[in-house]
């Protein structure tokens, strides 16, 4: 288990139609907030510790919109980039690793 991943991946919940495709193809990674847009998450069974970047208050939430960066997993590379191809919103940004992105978004 690695604290270092090669991608992370964060959704603009500003553009997001709330179709619910990218769960589909990844719901290890992609969520549905109860008010109809998705946000990402991170799987302790992956990542260590479960983190919904919701917006939420509390252990186990982290910021929504560009604050909320999830690390991808290895294994769940493909199926977030397709996700991010079929995305109607365009709206799943993907970055490469970046520590400062962990720190700022204090989850
Ligand atoms: S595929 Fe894109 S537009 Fe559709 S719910 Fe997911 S993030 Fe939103």
């Amino acid at each position: 288990m690695a604290d270092e991943t090669t991608l992370m991946v964060w959704i603009d919940q500003d553009l997001c139609t709330g179709d619910g495709i990218c769960e589909e193809i990844a719901p290890d990674v992609f969520h549905g907030r109860d008010d109809g847009l998705w946000v990402v998450k991170e799987e302790a069974s992956t990542l260590g510790k479960s983190i919904l970047f919701d917006g939420g208050e509390g252990d186990g939430h982290g910021p929504d919109g560009a604050r909320g960066v999830a690390r991808v997993p290895d294994d769940q590379i493909e199926t977030v980039v397709e996700a991010a191809e079929e995305c109607p919103g365009e709206c799943i940004m993907i970055e490469p690793y970046d520590a400062t992105l962990v720190a700022e978004r204090g989850a």
